[in-house]
């Protein structure tokens, strides 16, 4: 593996001391941060970034997507939740065949190494499909393959159990560790107890956690006690989903019981405000969830809902819904802000040496251009970062030492076949849900 030298960068290492340094070296070898600030003299690295002007931090870790979901970027607008699925994402995933999966999330996969993210935890249908993305692109990710698992919802691709199985087989741990895998059910809303019960023993077996939605609405809350007596995080924690360390998508109407239950399974809870913000849903407690020793982690969501993959613009808009709704300007000050959005992700997705800037951890970094008049003067650069850069501002983009991102410039993906791909695949889709709603109509 390439050694590569970081010189005259300024970091915000988001280690435990928080220590912000200036002007500092980073050497890279064998995939991890090997020295900061003094550099053994005898290092001849393969490649030298000179970073004057810029910033180096930990990359984001998405920790909530639907990577392939790119391809219906802007297609069912302005709707609330329930309308948003049943009459535009369901019916144009109708039309989605096993090779959009691909195109999708390699679309994805460009967006989100030029935004800084380095690793995602995507949860969709035919999921080697993401695989091969993620083992083409360079990046990291926990890849979780939905299923449905109800009685009425058809299934997506060859979405049974079993199969998840053999993916969680063949990918753990894939791609020199890049690839973890989680098993995927639904949610508590569309999953049958039975499908739930079925993936806790999987997941038990396979000794993995699982990735699911739980509380995205009120509703789903009222009939979880209707139908099971329970909240949808007591129900799923009673038939064993929490037993491994798993992600919580959403988790918006949490009662104390909730976030007791959370706290004492290590669930991760992925808040995805955007999302929150777009389908007028309230939004993640996330202050009051790490208040009470709750792990919690940042997600894009799909951009079928959240228009684009930028885990900045997520990380400040965490940041400003915290501060709105608890009335109190001192919550999520940004370097807490960026920790949720790189090291918590970094942690609920099982690659616990990343989302930091020491020796010895995960050589996951990127690198912002603070040449830019939106970013001077640099009284505080993690602000600078939340709460003034563009994903935009991202030059460079290292996952394992591997450069993805050099001046701005995708190393690993064709860029440009991919978004005319995609354009293709994405119109195909949504056309071919016109023909059905017009089929329905006459219905
Ligand atoms: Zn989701």
């Amino acid at each position: 593996m390439p050694s590569l030298l970081i010189q005259h960068a300024d970091l915000l290492t988001l280690d435990a001391q928080d220590r912000v340094l200036q002007d500092t070296a980073i050497a890279i070898k064998d995939g991890r941060i090997f020295a900061l600030g003094e550099i053994p003299r005898d290092l001849a690295p393969d490649e030298s970034i000179d970073a004057k002007n810029h910033v180096a931090l930990p990359g984001f870790f998405n920790a909530h997507t639907h990577a392939a979901m790119t391809l219906l970027r802007g297609s069912a607008e302005d709707l609330p939740l329930d309308r948003w699925f049943n009459e535009g994402i369901w019916r144009t995933e109708s039309a989605l065949q096993e090779e959009d999966v691909y195109w999708g999330a390699a679309l994805a996969a460009c967006e989100m190494i030029r935004s800084g993210t380095v690793a995602f935890a995507d949860h969709y249908f035919w999921m080697h499909q993401v695989a091969r993305v993620v083992q083409e692109s360079g990046m990291k990710a926990l890849l979780a393959w939905c299923v449905f698992g109800s009685d009425f919802a058809p299934e997506m691709g060859p979405t049974t159990l079993e199969l998840t199985e053999e993916f969680v087989a063949e990918f753990q741990n894939s791609a020199g560790g890049r690839i973890k895998t989680m098993l995927g059910p639904h949610s508590p809303y569309i999953s049958t107890e039975r499908a739930l019960e079925r993936s806790a023993a999987l997941a038990h077996k396979l000794g993995v956690g699982c990735h699911i939605h739980v509380s995205e609405s009120q509703g789903q809350v009222n009939n979880s006690f209707k139908q099971f007596g329970k909240s949808p995080v007591a129900y799923l924690n009673a038939l064993g989903i929490f037993d491994n360390p798993s992600i919580a998508a959403h988790a918006i109407y949490l009662s104390d019981d909730d976030i007791e239950i959370l706290r004492a399974k290590n669930v991760s809870v992925a808040a995805c405000p955007k999302t929150h913000l777009k389908l007028a849903m309230r939004t993640t407690r996330i202050v009051d969830l790490m208040r009470a020793g709750v792990h919690v982690a940042l997600g894009t969501d799909g951009a079928a809902s959240n228009n684009d993959l930028d885990m900045l613009e997520v990380a400040r808009l965490a940041a400003l819904l915290q501060k709105h709704d608890t009335g109190d300007a001192t919550v999520l000050p940004s370097t807490d802000a960026l920790k949720l959005a790189t090291q918590h992700g970094a942690r609920a997705m099982g690659f616990g040496n990343s989302g930091v800037l020491q020796v010895g951890a995960d050589a996951d970094l990127i690198l912002f251009n603070l040449d830019k008049p939106h970013l001077v003067p640099r009284h505080n650069l993690a602000a600078n970062i939340v709460h003034s850069a563009r994903g935009g501002d991202v030059n460079y983009v290292i996952v394992n030492g591997k450069v993805l991102l050099r001046q701005g410039e995708l190393t690993t993906l064709d860029e440009e076949k991919i978004m005319r791909e995609a354009e293709r695949r994405g119109l195909r889709m949504t056309q071919s849900k016109l023909a059905q709603t017009q089929q329905y109509r006459a219905d």
